[in-house]
């Protein structure tokens, strides 16, 4: 219907004057219905790969003896610019920093190793017996440019094992990771390693390579042109092309490694061809933190497209312990990238996980029925049968067809004349057959019917 025009107004512009904000009103914003970037909803369909994933690794953990650790999200910004070092991109360009009500200067943490240091000492992990194996899960934060596989929230699972330095136990530790992605159907993988040294050898490395590198410094990046002075074997690692053909003639680490350096490395390849694992040496694996010491390492995927993806790296960091402020530690660990692997897993078509069916469906009928019907539920969910229902809907064929649905092989009915009784219908979905059972008796009953088994008990946590 056309408006009616007012005859006063007729012909004229209507100006709306504002009204004037009390004094009291605030702006309301408006609420932004998006995460933010670089952030996602890991929503329930995109769950059972990371049940798979969160099952393998916990699995994973135990069977090699880790134990379970959590940590706060927030720790002191200091923790992590002292221990991950000043010059690295996590902490001059990634970190999530603010200061709390109460003045504290806090991050989000960036990665795990630092924490769980924190808490190593903290808590006089010292006194466990050796080696103290610990594992942790969650997320991880960096405020980087986001893309495909890359997030400003991450997740990862990290395995940490400290006070002991034998290369048997970098070997193991390798191994868990390469288990954790062949378990999960990732096969094509190739584990990268290498050896930084220790601060002893390191010190004449780096001078080599300072020196190297200063000779070549028109040919660098300007990113790397700064990193010469903060943080030269990071130039290594650079992607910029012309950056990776100067890092092809610059001296080696390995080559420049001290007895105790060398003949570790030298072990630890001895133990991975033992283990028949499919790695190679990388000479410019350096990992972008400065707590690292003798073994690097990285998992790599998606060879076959020759589109390289790092699933997850660590290494040793021998010194880190005692850095802190705790008693002259060993210690070796790794991280692996929760998105990374799923989109991995996504991409060779890995198997995710798949949730137990339930195999009966209970119907009700009646309001007295409706009312007994939650407890039945419950009794049956206490001796691990799992139910399907559909309590909201009243007619029994319109529940009868959500059990068709289901595919289950059983329908408990329970109506009126049942609840009174004491009983209850239970209908063979194949058959048709339907039998009266007492109350008591139902929960034999079904185990029986279903072949017992054949139940699935949910709460397993294989
Ligand atoms: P890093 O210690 O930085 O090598 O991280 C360990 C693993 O976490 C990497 O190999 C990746 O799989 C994953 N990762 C690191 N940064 C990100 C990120 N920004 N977004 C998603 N995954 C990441």
């Amino acid at each position: 219907m056309p408006k009616l025009k007012n005859k006063k107004t007729a012909g004229k512009k209507i100006v709306k004057k504002k009204a004037p904000l009390a004094k009291t009103e605030k702006i309301v914003e408006p609420i932004i219905l998006q995460t933010l970037r670089g952030m996602k909803d890991i929503l329930p369909a995109d769950q059972p790969y990371w049940e798979q994933l969160r099952r393998v690794t916990e699995r994973l953990a135990r069977d090699y003896g880790f134990s379970r650790i959590d940590l706060p999200v927030v720790e002191y910004s200091n923790l992590f610019i002292r221990s991950i070092g000043e010059g690295t991109d996590i902490v001059d360009k990634e970190m999530y920093n603010f200061v709390t009500r109460g003045g504290d200067k806090v991050s989000l943490r960036p990665e795990f190793t630092a924490g769980i240091c924190r808490s190593y000492i903290q808590n006089g992990m010292n006194v466990l017996a050796k080696p103290v194996k610990l594992f942790s899960t969650g997320s991880v934060y960096r405020y980087d440019r986001p893309q495909e596989g890359r997030y400003r929230e991450h997740h990862q699972v990290n395995y940490d094992a400290f006070g002991e330095q034998d290369p048997i136990l970098d070997a193991q530790m390798i191994q868990v990771a390469h288990r954790v992605v062949q378990s999960l159907g990732i096969k094509s993988v190739q584990i990268q390693v290498n050896s930084i040294g220790c601060p002893v050898c390191r010190k004449d490395y780096i001078e080599l390579l300072t020196n190297y590198l200063e000779s070549k410094r028109n040919k660098l990046c300007q990113n790397c042109k700064k990193r010469l002075e903060i943080s030269p074997l990071r130039i290594l690692d650079c992607k910029e092309d012309k950056c990776s053909q100067v890092a092809a003639n610059a001296p080696q680490s390995i080559d420049h490694l001290c007895e105790d350096c060398r003949v570790h490395f030298k072990t630890l390849l001895e133990y991975l061809d033992e283990l028949d694992l499919p790695y190679i040496i990388n000479p410019h694996l350096v990992r972008g933190l400065d707590y690292y010491t003798k073994t690097v390492f990285e998992i790599w995927s998606g060879l076959e497209e020759g589109r390289k993806n790092s699933l997850g790296g660590g290494g040793r960091y021998d010194k880190l312990i005692k850095m802190m402020g705790g008693e002259d530690t060993p210690a070796i660990g790794f991280a692996l990238g929760m998105e990374r692997i799923i989109l991995e897993m996504k991409r060779v078509q890995a198997k995710s996980y798949k949730p137990p069916k339930p195999r009966v469906f209970l119907a009700q009928l009646g309001n007295l029925a409706k009312k007994k019907s939650l407890k039945l539920f419950s009794e049956l969910e206490k001796n691990a049968i799992l139910v399907a229902e559909s309590f909201g809907r009243g007619s029994l064929k319109s529940q009868l067809k959500v059990a068709n649905r289901l595919g289950v092989e059983l329908t408990l009915i329970l109506g009126q004349k049942e609840t009174l009784d004491g009983t209850v219908i239970v209908k063979n979905m194949t058959t048709g057959v339907q039998e009266t059972v007492s109350m008591d008796k139902l929960v034999d009953h079904i185990k029986k019917k279903l072949k017992t088994d054949n139940v699935v008990i949910y709460h397993n946590h294989n």
